[in-house]
């Protein structure tokens, strides 16, 4: 007889809704996090950032308001530490929430590392070093992802932040240097950027985002360069050095040659590595597939009893794709027939404008030679984006085209998070353009463009000229 039916490694966008949805099939679970209850994402990813984001568009708004009629008296300042604090408020109100939402399944909570001993017992170690082993009749490793760390740049050097860093400064930097234009080197860019730091972007591909369609890296592009933030392309990083007033970070590209560049801070944004290492896996064996533990379609690893969700089992590493997959495993574990079949994974950027994506991008539909069509409606001809003062963009919807199945939708605009469920939604139900398209849209709002750049899929728009 096991202690549990099930034990999850990890408290994350993975593992937390997971122990949630096995607490709630009836299942004794046994829920295991050493640091962060909520993961990266609560504690120090997702939300964290989407709390200063908000935060420094408010200030940059504040700054605008007199364009509307709005005078503000006095300098308009900005008090890190408070900031800090309110952004904590945030996060603690959800971290405190994961727990209260576990008890409330009658989910065992254990703060502690855990260590895999074989494929039904888990090792735990307490923050005060006291072992205790414990059995289950399934494992879920929910171990999430860690920072990537560059040669010549070590996060122990305090000059140099990991993302965690850069969301936790007390003090306002003059200057930063972001290596990586990524999503998340991009979010916090934005943030300081837009606080009033001298924000310098340096990539080593051609375009910031790579991977994304160029039509729209080009529009994100020119707003970060009307922010102010210098972006260097084609550009490496080879190292800092500690100056009088700072550091220089030195850089490198073919069209500039050697560069140095002043900083307060240098942040390492270049990707993320998955926890596969250090916990126990290798002593089971546990197959890989690159870097990510190898899992089959309902989650499980080549040991029978052993299952792994989130960043540890693939691309892309994003929250909502692990708690789907999260969800996934406790039905399996239930005894349900089901498998992880999604057509589409939506990502986004936060950036301002922000950047959405759902299914195929047209590079990609061209790469894959479709025979497809492109509706494309720029929000400066949809009335709210007008009256959001907040017309940069576009959304394309891309459909087959002589099925006219909706293939995907991109886009980049204010509030583009909120409008691409929308298109998800569409491409998981295989709707073609015309049910988007004939689906009466309330009016004003965003969402109106997605109708839109459907209908201009089939030649049918009425609030743009159709190509
Ligand atoms: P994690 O959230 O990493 O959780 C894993 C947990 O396991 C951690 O709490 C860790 O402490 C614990 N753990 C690890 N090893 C052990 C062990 N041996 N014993 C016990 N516990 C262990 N994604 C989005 O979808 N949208 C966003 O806007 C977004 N913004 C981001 C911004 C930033 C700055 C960062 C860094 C990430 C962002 N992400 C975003 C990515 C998102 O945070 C991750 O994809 C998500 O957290 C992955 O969930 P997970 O459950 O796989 O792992």
């Amino acid at each position: 007889m096991s202690d549990y039916q099930a034990i999850v490694i990890g408290a994350g966008p993975g593992g937390y809704p997971c122990a949630i949805r096995l607490g709630q099939l009836g299942i004794k679970t046994l829920c295991i996090e050493k640091e962060y209850w909520g993961g990266v994402c609560l504690n120090v990813g997702c939300i964290p950032s989407k709390a200063l984001i908000n935060a420094s568009e408010t200030f940059q708004k504040m700054q605008k308001a007199d364009e509307m009629g709005f005078s503000v008296s006095g300098d308009i300042s900005v008090d890190m530490g408070k900031l800090q604090t309110w952004k904590q408020s945030v996060v603690d109100k959800l971290t405190g929430g994961v727990r209260t939402l576990l008890k409330a399944n009658k989910v065992e909570m254990a703060t502690g590392t855990a260590t895999l001993i074989d494929g039904n017992t888990v090792e735990i170690e307490a923050p005060d070093g006291k072992k205790q082993k414990v059995t289950a009749d399934h494992i879920v490793i929910a171990t999430g992802s860690t920072p990537i760390q560059i040669p010549g740049f070590a996060y122990a050097d305090a000059p140099i932040l990991d993302s965690t860093g850069a969301l936790a400064l007390t003090e306002l930097p003059k200057r930063m240097v972001v290596i990586g234009g990524g999503y998340i080197g991009l979010e916090m860019a934005g943030v300081y950027s837009r606080l009033g730091t001298e924000v310098t972007v340096v990539e080593m591909m051609d375009q910031l985002l790579p991977g994304f369609d160029p039509d729209v890296v080009k529009v994100l592009a020119r707003r970060v360069k009307k922010d102010g933030v210098k972006v260097l392309l084609k550009t490496k990083a080879n190292g800092w050095e500690k100056t009088d007033d700072g550091i220089v970070v030195n850089v490198e590209n073919d069209k500039d040659g050697k560069q140095a560049i002043p900083a307060d801070y240098c942040l390492v944004t270049v990707g993320r590595r998955p926890n596969t290492k250090g916990f126990g896996a290798e002593k089971l064996g546990l197959e890989m597939d690159g870097p990510f533990f190898k899992v089959d379609k309902q989650m499980r690893t080549n040991v029978p009893s052993v299952f792994a969700i989130g960043d540890i089992v693939g691309n892309p590493m994003l929250a909502h794709k692990a708690t789907h997959e999260g969800e996934v495993v406790a039905e399996v574990i239930a005894g349900h027939n089901v498998q992880f079949d999604a057509r589409t994974i939506p990502a986004v950027v936060f950036t301002e404008p922000e950047v959405a994506t759902a299914g195929l991008t047209e590079p990609e539909c061209k790469e894959q030679g479709l025979n497809y069509k492109a509706g494309k409606v720029p929000f400066a001809a949809i009335g709210k984006a007008i009256a959001n003062n907040a017309t940069e963009g576009f959304v394309k919807v891309l459909i087959d085209a002589d099925t006219k199945l909706i293939l995907g939708v991109t886009i980049v605009g204010h509030h583009a998070s909120d409008i691409i469920s929308e298109a998800a939604l569409a491409i998981e139900m295989y709707a073609e353009a015309l049910d988007v398209g004939l689906t009466i849209h309330p009016h004003p709002t965003l969402g109106e463009s997605v109708m839109e750049a459907a209908k201009a899929a089939l030649g049918e728009a009425v609030h743009v000229v159709n190509r």
